[in-house]
């Protein structure tokens, strides 16, 4: 079992926004289905679970046969159906995009069937015969519990090292309370781990606690599924300031403990991509008056997903386009951020300068990339800070693979899954002699 968290989480006030079927609801939605053959939501799937045949054990009432259909494909199924950008994914891909019906809603049926697989207590999979095999996983994220379940199918012992206390990486630590809390995230893990023979040790910080040779040593096989690193952060005065906060620290902080919003008036969220525009609902949720995000670019390059950007808006978020912090201002604490407007290539206006007031400022510019970490180690090819890797996860060094955004640079839990997954079943193919790479 994980430990369990604190009830006391700033993430508690958040509801949630996409919110669950009831069985009616769950039926209608399963027959509007056209189960088509060859079906593109499959493809767009990084986890290509058999999604009309899934929907379709829903519309017959056989909600146990769904349920093992979604997590066959992808064990971490119960949240990947709260959390997975459905509009740039398997719903985007619905055929009825085409024809001006509203697509199905995939997530939401597949929320329904593994929610109740989770209440019911069922389980699907058991561990295969010992292979006498162990293998390390570095970082207790989607990628490794994926992997590690895959891995206890085939028999093999598996041991996941983690820095943290918390499990399940970012899912737990990360994504955005509305779509998901972090005690889901730990149930699920919880839930994953009941395979048996997958031992978490926490609080091991693989290159320091223990060495990347030593873990090679003592175990048949490695997966490097360690995520990404810390916030990013921009190089201008006053970025020491007390209130000036990385913005996937924050995240962390509301999701597993406390965030002081009291007497924070205004909140200045620095970036475009999606972090940015979770933490604008965040902030907003959390009953900050004022919330701006400052995107160097102009709304249509922007990185975050245009339907998370209206949802924000919906809220009462405010912006300032084309515009990039040159200073963080205040007496002992953030006070105003200091902003160098761009013209459409990015390049300063000369004199344009805006200034906005800030209690908080919050910087979603990007995770460090830690694929450094490993670069003494031979055969292992870092590529722009990720781990290099073919096509099934193996590096270039015999025995060690990787997946997740550690390999990929950073995208969605489904991805993670996916990668991890795979990644297993190369391994594998190794310890077994069937490879030997
Ligand atoms: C703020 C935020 C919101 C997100 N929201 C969503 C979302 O809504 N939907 C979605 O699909 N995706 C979302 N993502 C992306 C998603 O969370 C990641 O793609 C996914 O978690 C990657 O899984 P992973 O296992 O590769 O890495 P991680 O989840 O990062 O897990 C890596 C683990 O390795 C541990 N670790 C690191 N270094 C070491 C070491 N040296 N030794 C031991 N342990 C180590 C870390 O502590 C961590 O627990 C979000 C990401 C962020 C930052
Ligand atoms: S895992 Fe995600 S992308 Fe795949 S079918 Fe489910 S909700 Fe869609």
């Amino acid at each position: 079992m994980t430990q369990p968290l604190s009830r006391d989480r700033s993430e508690t006030v958040f509801e949630d926004y996409k919110g669950e079927y009831t069985p009616d609801q769950a039926l209608v939605e399963a027959n509007r289905c056209l189960y088509c053959a060859d079906a593109p939501c499959v493809k767009a799937c990084p986890t290509h679970i058999e999604i009309p045949q899934f929907i379709r054990k829903i519309a017959t009432g056989n909600l146990k046969g769904s349920a093992r259909t979604i997590f066959d494909a992808n064990i971490l199924g119960m949240s990947c159906a709260r959390v997975c950008p459905v509009e740039v994914l398997c719903v985007g891909d619905c055929v009825y995009n085409e024809q001006g019906v509203p697509p199905i809603q995939i997530g939401k049926l597949q929320r329904f069937a593994t929610d109740h697989a989770f209440e019911a207590g069922w389980r699907f999979f058991e561990a295969g015969p010992d292979s006498g095999k162990h293998v390390a996983l570095i970082g207790a994220g989607p990628a490794s519990l994926a992997a590690a379940h895959e891995l206890r199918r085939h028999g093999h012992r598996c041991t996941i090292y983690e820095k943290r206390s918390a499990i399940g990486g970012l899912n737990t630590t990360g994504v955005a309370p509305y779509k998901m809390k972090a005690d889901r995230s730990v149930e699920e893990v919880d839930w994953v781990l009941g395979i048996g023979g997958i031992e978490v040790k926490t609080g091991v910080t693989i290159g320091e606690s223990v060495t990347f040779e030593q873990l090679e040593k003592d175990h048949d096989a490695v997966f490097i599924g360690f995520g990404l690193g810390p916030d990013t952060s921009l190089d201008v005065p006053g970025a020491k300031l007390p209130g000036v906060v990385g913005a996937v620290d924050w995240i962390e902080q509301m999701k597993l403990g406390k965030v002081p919003t009291d007497g924070v008036r205004s909140c200045v969220i620095v970036g475009g991509g999606n972090t940015a525009l979770d933490c604008v609902r965040e902030a907003l949720g959390l009953g900050i008056p004022q919330v701006t995000m400052v995107y160097r670019g102009v709304e249509e390059k922007m990185s975050g997903y245009s339907h998370e950007w209206k949802a924000a808006q919906t809220k009462g978020a405010r912006v300032e386009w084309q515009a990039l912090p040159v200073a963080y201002e205040g007496d002992g604490k953030v006070q105003r951020v200091r902003c160098q407007r761009l013209d459409t290539n990015k390049k300063p206006i000369p004199g344009a300068e805006v200034s906005l007031d800030a209690d908080l400022v919050l910087v979603a510019i990007g995770q460090s990339k830690l694929g450094t970490l490993l670069s003494q180690l031979s055969g292992i090819t870092i590529d722009g800070g990720r781990v290099a890797t073919d096509e099934h996860g193996a590096t270039g060094r015999k025995g060690w693979y990787a997946g997740g955004d550690c390999r990929n640079g950073g995208k969605e839990v489904v991805n993670a899954v996916a990668e991890g997954k795979a990644a297993a079943r190369a391994i594998h193919a190794f310890v077994t002699g069937a490879s030997n790479a």
